[in-house]
């Protein structure tokens, strides 16, 4: 119990560490900014940060979220990163514990958040974040069975199985993507479509289903909410990756919970 509390605890930190890595990927990458140098600095006054300003969200409250050498306020949502991400590891701790599933899972988690910030900042999907990811996907998609995350073609988890699994719901999830895209070209871009091909590869089937069902369920009804409560036009675009991220997030940490509930469901209205 106690050694389970110190562990949520240190990944809450590593988690947070990494969320602050994300934050600085999601500000640099898109402007084609090294990710390894320079050190990070103020965004007003240029003055390059010590070790003491990069404690994730402790430091923060200690400078009372404004830079200690121009006293211009930071935005709170680097540290709402840096707390989401802690938070989502320690989640991923108790769902998973410390084996291979943490590594996969929270990286799986890690590169959904970036995602899902440089949309909202810019809107797009970059390439130089999906290819690679596709690659690495296709790689590892033989072993989820063996590392723990169950995934299956008509009953076979062997390695066929597996990534018969991950290929077909990377392609399914992409193809449904491209048929928006195609009907509704402002509402999906292509860096969605790619990034179908991703999801489907990282979540596989049916976690793919439940996390695409969640982006378009929760996207639906904040561009509803959005519509009618604020001056937020139709026309107006609304980024649907960080749905999409929040779906897959969901999808990896209640794979077996939620979805034994989903597929339930669908029993009933299926009748058997
Ligand atoms: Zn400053």
């Amino acid at each position: 119990m106690l050694a389970d509390l110190v562990l949520a605890v240190l990944t809450f930190i590593i988690g947070a560490s990494v969320g602050s890595f994300l934050n600085l990927v999601a500000d640099r990458l898109p402007a084609g900014r090294s990710i390894v140098t320079p050190r990070s600095f103020c965004e007003s006054c240029d003055t390059p940060l010590a070790h003491k300003d990069l404690v994730p969200i402790l430091s923060y409250i200690w400078i009372r979220g404004k830079c200690r050498y121009c006293s211009a306020s930071i935005p709170m949502r680097f540290s709402g990163v840096e707390a989401l991400t802690g938070a989502l590891f320690a989640a991923i701790y108790f769902r998973y514990g410390l084996e291979g599933e943490f590594i996969l899972v929270a990286a799986g988690v890690s590169l959904m958040l970036v995602v899902a910030l440089i949309d909202l900042d810019h809107k797009i999907i970059p390439n130089k974040i999906i290819l690679p990811s596709l690659v690495v996907l296709l790689i590892l998609s033989p072993f989820w069975t063996e590392m723990g995350i169950s995934r299956t073609f008509l009953g076979n988890d062997n390695l066929g199985g597996t990534v018969i699994n991950s290929v077909l719901s990377g392609l399914g999830a992409s193809m449904f993507f491209l048929v928006i895209a195609l009907i509704y070209p402002s509402g999906l871009g292509m860096g969605d479509v790619k990034l179908g091909g991703v999801i489907g590869l990282l979540v596989g089937y049916p976690g793919a289903l439940l996390a695409l069902w969640l982006a378009i369920v929760v996207g639906g009804v904040v561009a509803v909410g959005l519509v009618l409560f604020t001056k937020f036009g139709r026309k107006d675009a609304i980024p649907f990756g960080p749905f999409l991220s929040m779906g897959v997030v969901v999808a990896l940490l209640a794979e077996g919970d939620l979805l034994s509930w989903y597929s339930d469901v669908g029993d009933l209205l299926a009748g058997t």
